[in-house]
């Protein structure tokens, strides 16, 4: 049980939140359509997975999966049949959820619970289902199969159709106080200058945090936002690219994926910023600065996954850094 990952321990914050849906599963009232708004690694997901957990779990402790039994070790394993996932598939652009996907979960969802009581799907990303795929999914939500708890996770609700906000009940996952995420980092060992940036930057959002914390903390991101920021307003010397090339030099492989993904977010932000929860909402207004024809971004986008292929080889870092610097240019001039 200790170490059980979808454990309410887990998640952090939120506690009156956790406390009501705890509360809900304990007295067998958890709604069968349920939305959970909230900015983006917030603890949704986390949230939604140990609901799923206790509502599965052959012996639930006061509306928490006991973490031994062989029901929740499938959920946290991803594998047990009466639990299903739908996320947004990656493309190249804006990434989706398609009918098809949805199809697919009605078909698992008509069936009869497998192994427990009843069946938890989780819609990932709701916000990102293109309108053939919110009609269908609407179908289910206003006739659902009586065993089947349907979870909807969103970034950002009053994208999701009319119809089926007005079907679901919403739990709200408010923004986290920034000093409670950095006393949060600090205890994780984090600095406490680089714990103050952070929390400021992850906009409310523990799991954002520990994302930046991860990719090297805030400098990766800079680094990536200034360069764009000099390729957009055609300052980007070749003596900048060989100094960022040298400074590529120094890191893993993985720092400078990190860098590219970077480069990728802030270049989508920029892009779907009417239509897509921004990746960086706190750099709204710098990002305004950047200047460059769609095309020309999708064409930068389009080579920022090239050249994460081409990390896999191994092909040398500074160089394949320096290619990269030069091909975004060459795009945008
Ligand atoms: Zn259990």
């Amino acid at each position: 049980m200790e170490n059980f990952k979808l454990s309410w321990q887990n998640l952090f914050g939120h506690a009156e939140t956790v406390e009501h849906l705890r509360k809900n599963i304990a007295d067998g009232k958890f709604p069968h359509a349920v939305i959970f708004s909230g900015a983006e690694g917030i603890g949704k997901r986390l949230a939604a997975e140990i609901c799923a957990a206790a509502l599965l779990c052959d012996n639930p402790i006061d509306g928490a999966p006991c973490g031994t039994c062989e029901s929740c070790k499938l959920v946290a394993a991803h594998t047990h049949p009466d639990f299903y996932v739908v996320e947004p598939e990656v493309t190249k652009s804006a990434p989706n959820i398609k009918i098809g996907q949805i199809r697919a979960m009605q078909t698992e969802a008509a069936l009869r619970p497998i192994n427990s009581a009843r069946r938890v799907v989780i819609l990932d990303g709701a916000e990102l289902m293109n309108t053939a795929a919110a009609n269908c999914l609407l179908k289910t939500i206003e006739e659902p199969p009586s065993q089947t708890i349907f979870i909807l996770l969103t970034a950002n609700r009053s994208s999701l159709l009319m119809t089926i906000r007005s079907r679901c009940m919403t739990i709200n996952f408010d923004k986290l106080p920034a000093t409670q995420i950095r006393d949060a980092l600090i205890q994780r060992g984090v600095e406490t200058a680089e714990a103050e940036r952070l929390s400021v930057i992850a906009n409310g959002s523990f799991g954002r945090a520990l994302t930046l914390k991860d990719s090297g903390g805030a400098q990766i991101r800079e680094a990536a936002l200034d360069t764009l920021i000099k390729i957009s307003r055609a300052t980007l010397t070749n003596e900048d690219i060989f100094k960022q090339g040298a400074i590529v030099a120094e890191w893993s492989r993985d720092t400078f994926a990190d860098f590219v993904t970077h480069v990728q977010k802030i270049l989508r932000d920029i892009t779907f910023a009417d239509v897509m929860t921004p990746h960086n909402p706190d750099l709204a207004p710098r990002l305004s600065e950047i200047k460059i024809p769609e095309r020309k971004i999708f064409a930068m986008i389009e080579a920022g996954v090239e050249f994460h292929r081409r990390l896999k080889s191994n092909a040398n870092l500074r160089l394949l850094a320096e290619a990269y610097l030069f091909t975004l240019r060459k795009i945008v001039r």
